[in-house]
């Protein structure tokens, strides 16, 4: 198992984590992935993970390439491009912002003191570079690891963050507005390096494992395994590991309980207001709320918006989720008995056409119509696009579609996704998702050769749990412990897990909205 740090005066149950026999076939795995899209122009691969997009500085008036330019480091380091080394203070600012809602990430580095479980670890990385990451690569640095990063999506990368790392000494080559040439060079630059080999994989969308197999498929008789966080990317590895060419054995991150609940519900919870506050600086407290669909994220907004004070009603088809809406306090109706008294309208179903052109035409005049599903199809934003229509785009992400009787229809970021379009997502979510990847990668370096087979394995709850313990301190919450007489009662392990894999946990609302 892997090892590392003392837990302050706790017994030290959680570093020493054994999960092979968790492994789960690509037709067992949860059903419930797909989940976003910020489409990525041009490389193979979706972005269905999050980025923050706040950029501090805007450096776009520097035309220069920066693979042409000459840079190097406090330290006289040149081994990074990123777009200008001087930003490294600003970024510095938002890495150490970050770390405040971070809380699990510090603990693993203050464990890590003494240990190093990722001593000797060399680590390529291909994932967004935000402030976030940083936090996640400092630590794997703290733990011992050597790391080299390229960013997944040629947008995201916060310029002044990536500056912060290179001043810091992380080869870093990424910057904001990479072409298709430069995304692929950058990987490479991180990949092809003389007198240094990679031994793991954090990858996210899958592009950078794509790279090593197509250009330097000997490296895998080095590397001990890929952790993948996106949908994509861990389909990607399910569709290697079918076809017996997957080489190394991988983690899925993506499908981890706690990642899942905090992306779906909680910070869908939170981004909905924020998504809906910056593009129309409404006021929700009365107005009417319709959400198509009370699945996780469904239940996070209604929850929000209910506790604003609207008046949210909810459709659905599933007679559970159904039903757990009216158990909740919501009235359940079809979208046709609503939609000309409601002023906003949600889609989150992950289904198609839920909102069509005679549902637009029927809408009072300033409804807003925004999405918080995977795909853009939910709205049929296609069907206004008809001449009789007047589309006027009055800010960033909003448009007021106008019909010829001059009612308007305010549609938000052209019906994808909300929160991401329009929002930036919790750090504390992000927080989770790197926990979980920074105790992959320790699990699969530090495993005994034969623990793990040639094959994609779904994070175990006992893994999950530990994430989640690490993120309980923040709110100074105490976990009961169980007596010995009741572990035996409940014929459990004191340290867990403490539930079933087909453990469903709670997704009510009702806990969460105010009186
Ligand atoms: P879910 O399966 O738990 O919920 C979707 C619900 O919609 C289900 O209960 C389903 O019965 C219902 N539904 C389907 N068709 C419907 C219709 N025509 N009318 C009314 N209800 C309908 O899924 P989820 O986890 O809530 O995710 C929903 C969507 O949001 C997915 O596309 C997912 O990828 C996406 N997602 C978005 C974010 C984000 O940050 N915005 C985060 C996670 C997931």
């Amino acid at each position: 198992a892997a090892s590392g740090g003392g837990s302050e005066g706790k017994p030290s149950r959680q570093f020493s984590i054994q999960f092979a026999d968790q492994k789960q076939e690509f037709n067992k795995r949860p059903t419930k992935i797909g989940r976003r899209s910020l489409s990525r122009s041009i490389s193979q691969s979706s972005t269905d993970s999050y980025s923050s997009a706040a950029s501090y500085t805007d450096s776009s008036d520097d035309e220069t390439s920066p693979r042409d330019k000459q840079q190097k480091n406090s330290k006289g380091s040149s081994d990074f491009c990123v777009k200008n080394i001087k930003q490294a203070e600003f970024g510095r600012r938002e890495i150490e912002i970050a770390e405040q809602e971070m809380p699990a990430l510090m603990a693993l580095r203050k464990r890590a003191q003494g240990e190093k479980p990722l001593a000797g670890a060399k680590i390529v990385g291909c994932t967004h570079i935000t402030a976030q990451t940083a936090v996640l690569m400092e630590t794997l640095g703290a733990l011992g690891a050597q790391c080299r990063w390229a960013a997944c999506n040629i947008y995201s990368t916060l310029n002044e963050v990536a500056a912060a790392l290179a001043e810091s000494g992380f080869p870093v080559f990424a910057w904001k507005g990479e072409s298709e040439d430069d995304f692929w060079w950058c990987i490479d630059r991180c990949v092809n390096v003389e007198g240094w080999q990679p031994n793991m994989i954090l990858d996210d969308g899958g592009d950078l494992t794509h790279w090593i197999y197509k250009k330097y498929p000997n490296m895998f008789k080095k590397i001990k395994g890929i952790v993948e966080e996106s949908v994509t990317g861990v389909h990607r590895l399910y569709q290697l590991s079918k076809a017996g060419k997957l080489c190394v054995p991988a983690m899925n991150v993506n499908d981890s309980v706690t990642k899942q609940k905090f992306d779906n519900l909680y910070c869908c919870r939170e981004s909905i207001l924020d998504g809906l506050k910056r593009t129309t600086d409404m006021m929700f407290g009365g107005k009417q709320v319709v959400v198509c669909g009370y699945g996780e994220v469904g239940k996070g907004c209604c929850a929000a918006l209910k506790a604003m004070g609207s008046i949210v009603y909810v459709t659905e088809i599933d007679p559970i989720c159904a039903l757990q809406a009216c158990m909740d306090g919501f009235r359940l109706v079809k979208l046709n008995e609503v939609i000309r008294q409601v002023d906003i309208v949600i889609t989150c179903t992950g289904n198609k056409n839920v909102v069509t052109r005679e549902h637009l035409d029927r809408m009072k005049n300033s409804c807003i119509v925004c999405n918080m599903g995977h795909s853009n199809t939910e709205i049929d934003v296609a069907s206004l696009r008809t001449p009789e229509l007047t589309w006027e785009r009055v800010r960033s992400q909003v448009d007021h579609v106008i019909w010829p009787d001059g009612k308007r229809i305010v549609l938000l970021a052209e019906g994808r996704l909300l929160n991401l379009s329009c929002s930036t997502v919790p750090t504390f979510v992000l927080s989770i998702t790197a926990t979980t990847q920074a105790l992959a990668l320790i699990e699969l370096y530090n495993a005994p050769e034969g623990r793990y087979k040639q094959d994609v394995y779904l994070l175990p709850k006992k893994m999950d749990e530990y994430v989640a313990s690490l993120h309980l301190p923040t709110f100074d919450a105490h976990l009961t412990e169980l007596t010995d007489e009741q572990a035996k009662y409940l014929g459990l392990n004191k340290n867990g897990p403490f539930k079933p894999n087909y453990y469903r946990y709670c997704s009510t609302t009702s806990l969460f909205i105010l009186p």
